[in-house]
């Protein structure tokens, strides 16, 4: 599934060729996660002003409204800059912003996926899906020791779980919690509110670094990840336990282990990130 730096690779790589644009036309697919909530053709005419990111959303924001754009389980953006631009739209192909600088498609095979238009960030629809949303971690003014370590008192659920949940912060997925827990030696079963001091400052520090260079190395392509231009990510090869059961740890050659934690799968070394 796309996580926060996957979002932020794929805003990267099409933001700076979009902004300005005219939107020419948008056609819609199969329904997504939720209805757009205009007339297609309302939007035509309005210029596409930036490209921002929220946590999981792209924030397109229109010379009138925002649209919000989540990539949900599968989902992933193309942008045709020249003309004759992309071919028609197949099957998993359910919407197609056309503008005067190009077209950005979603392709999106689980339709999990949302385009939604609202009037602004303070719209209700907006604030339904962006509120409840934790710290971000790329943004040093938004993720703060101080705000990071009061959260951490505040919850009892296992560590890894309290990551996942992206209320805290936001955007670290599994790949990334197992890698972060495994910087800062923290057993994925800890419950957040018994980590010591030393240890959540390790893991704060690791929460940025890891994300900032996962975004740097265009983020994680498993199965079939790219960003908006089609380049695959490349933090999968650096990854020092996700995936790697059974092979020696690169630390202390012990074999890492695979643990599920309600539906998903944690990677960690037994000897470096001890039992709680
Ligand atoms: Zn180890």
């Amino acid at each position: 599934m796309p996580e926060l730096p996957e979002v932020e690779a794929t805003r990267r790589s099409f933001a700076d060729a979009i902004a300005g644009a005219r939107i020419l036309s948008v056609s819609l697919g199969k329904p997504l996660r939720w209805p757009l909530g205009c007339a297609p053709q309302d939007l035509v005419g309005r210029r596409v002003l930036q490209v921002r990111r929220r946590g999981k959303y792209l924030l397109l924001e229109l010379s009138q409204g925002l649209l919000l754009l989540h990539l949900g389980m599968s989902g992933s953006l193309r942008f045709a800059p020249q003309a004759p631009g992309l071919p028609a739209a197949g099957a998993h192909e359910h919407f197609d912003l056309v503008t005067s600088q190009g077209t950005l498609r979603l392709h999106d095979p689980r339709r999990f996926g949302a385009v939604v238009a609202v009037s602004g960030e303070d719209d209700p629809r907006a604030r339904k899906l962006l509120d409840g949303l934790g710290m971000e971690p790329l943004d040093p003014a938004s993720f703060t020791w101080a705000r990071f370590a009061a959260g951490l008192q505040a919850r009892r659920a296992p560590i890894k779980t309290v990551l996942l949940a992206g209320k805290l912060v936001v955007g670290v997925g599994n790949i990334y919690a197992s890698e972060v827990l495994f910087l800062s030696r923290i057993h994925p079963a800890t419950p957040a509110c018994d980590i010591s001091t030393v240890k959540a400052r390790r893991l704060f520090t690791a929460i940025g670094q890891v994300m900032a260079q996962a975004v740097e190395l265009g983020g994680t392509t498993l199965r079939d990840f790219s960003n908006a231009l089609g380049v695959n990510g490349h933090f999968q090869h650096t990854a020092q336990v996700y995936g790697r059961a059974g092979q020696a740890c690169h630390a202390c050659s012990q074999p890492i282990q695979l643990l599920r934690q309600g539906q998903r799968s944690s990677y960690y070394c037994p000897r470096c990130q001890k039992t709680p």
